[in-house]
């Protein structure tokens, strides 16, 4: 996950969201025997026997139903066989971080397991990227499932047990716990491979914190080699531990900077006045609340998971713009974060107008954008069929809403979805009793480790429900 801004401190909100499975115990009873009647003694022995034989037929087919577990019950239980190596395999890429771009420890390690695994491996796409391909037993649908690999450049203290051998590199994002949960994933659905049909991926995303990887991925030919029609991927937040947020579309506010040119000596102290009027005319949220607060997001009051969210519709902008003269024009920028796509056309007009009014209005180059990425956008039918098949499996109290857009952050995963419908998730890793708080990129970012059992059976049981159901 990409921040465009850091820092974040403590926050603190009891939460639940342990998913659980629903266990049946049926009760058989026997029906009465048939009653007598005059006819000959053969022909109703035979008639008995008939009826029993049924009976016992039914009686063993369906018994055989109820004993055997469900798919996802089996999910369950190898998900919580493997879990303590997945446990080791996350605190072995946390111990040994790699900056983006030089993840070639942890593509070998990844590439080891999948190969034993039995998968395809494919590392010939880019840089440290990984591909394994798991074929089902017979034809059917193609799915992806992404993880990313990097960490990232960071002095903040690492006061994990396992912590980092790197001096200034840390995984401080959750890109280790990402790894350790594909690599569950896969060993699910290796483990099941049997019963399974379509073909699956796995990509191994180098890069993510520089917004290189994905984008180069596809450059280098990943959907020429590999054609899923569905994607799915995650990212580890200060959410509960194992609680999944999703929605439809946006998950993150869109981004653009922002370029103000004046020619003709216009004074630092006169720019950094109007650079106030601006943001003054253009921010907007609800009234009283600070959506560039980051920490609120999980309030359960004014955070995401709330309607009335303060992270449902705003614009942010510096309060102080960046005042730099570039030879003779002084130049004004700020990021801005903004929740509607249609407001950002009307941005630079506004800006515009709003100049014209003034005493600079001669004074006026240009109004511009100077970056914005694409933002990360879940596609609907999918999002809300994934929602309604994990409720479904898991019961509702796992999966909860999501209302608001976060600023800040974002995804390169935008880049795989503008090729194939995909749907990325948060999943909580915070435990606030134990103070254990996972808020990406902030000072003392941990994980409560048990998210990694939870995004394991969740996603291998969405892949799986999702290649046998649609077969
Ligand atoms: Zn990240
Ligand atoms: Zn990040």
């Amino acid at each position: 996950m990409v921040p465009v801004a850091p820092w974040i401190t403590t926050i603190l909100r009891p939460g639940t969201g342990i998913p659980f499975l629903v266990t049946y115990s049926l009760h058989f009873i026997t029906s009465p025997a048939s009653h007598l009647s005059r006819k000959p003694i053969f022909a109703l022995k035979t008639h008995s026997m008939k009826t029993s034989a049924i009976l016992l037929l039914i009686f063993i087919l369906f018994t055989s139903q109820v004993n055997k577990p469900s798919i996802h019950e089996l999910i369950s239980r190898q998900t919580d066989e493997i879990y303590d190596s997945l446990v080791q395999v996350r605190r072995y890429f946390h111990a040994n971080p790699e900056l983006a771009g030089k993840e070639a420890g942890t593509q070998q390690v990844i590439v080891q397991y999948l190969r034993k695994l039995g998968m395809e491996v494919d590392t010939s796409i880019y840089g440290h990227s990984v591909v394994g391909i798991l074929h089902g037993s017979k034809p059917g649908r193609s799915i992806a499932w992404r993880a990313d690999m990097d960490a990232l450049p960071t002095e903040f203290a690492d006061n994990n047990e396992f912590s980092s051998t790197i001096p200034g590199v840390q995984h401080a994002c959750g890109h280790d716990v990402h790894m350790a949960i594909g690599l569950g994933i896969a060993t699910i659905l290796a483990k099941n491979k049997a019963v399974l049909p379509g073909t699956v991926y796995f990509i191994f995303q180098p890069e993510e914190e520089t917004f290189k990887g994905a984008k180069n991925m596809i450059a280098h030919g990943l959907f020429s080699k590999i054609h899923p029609e569905e994607l799915y991927g995650l990212h580890v937040t200060p959410f509960p531990a194992g609680q999944i947020m999703v929605k439809p579309g946006e998950m993150f506010a869109y981004q653009k900077g922002i370029s103000i040119r004046l020619k003709n000596d216009v004074s630092e102290a006169a720019g950094s006045l109007l650079s106030k009027q601006i943001y003054e005319a253009l921010s907007r949220r609800k009234p009283g609340a600070r959506p560039w607060e980051i920490q609120h997001i999980i309030d359960t009051a004014a955070g995401l998971m709330n309607p009335g969210t303060m992270y449902k519709d705003y614009l942010i902008m510096d309060e102080h713009f960046r005042i730099f003269t570039d030879r003779t024009e002084l130049v004004l920028e700020s990021d801005l974060y903004e929740t509607n796509k249609a407001n950002l056309e009307t941005i630079i007009p506004k800006i515009t107008a709003l100049i014209n009014t003034t005493q600079f209005k001669d004074n006026l180059v240009s109004v511009s954008f100077t970056h914005g990425n694409p933002i990360v956008q879940n596609d609907t039918r999918l999002t809300n069929e994934a929602i309604k098949e994990l409720n479904k499996i898991y019961g509702p109290g796992l999966m909860v809403p999501d209302y608001g857009q976060v600023p800040y952050f974002n995804d390169d995963f935008t880049y795989f979805q503008q090729k194939v419908p995909g749907v990325y998730f948060f999943l909580g890793g915070s435990n606030f009793q134990r103070k254990v708080i996972a808020m990406n990129h902030a000072p003392d970012f941990k994980v409560d480790e048990s998210c990694i059992r939870v995004g394991i059976k969740t996603f291998s049981s969405l892949l799986v429900q999702r290649l046998i159901e649609r077969n």
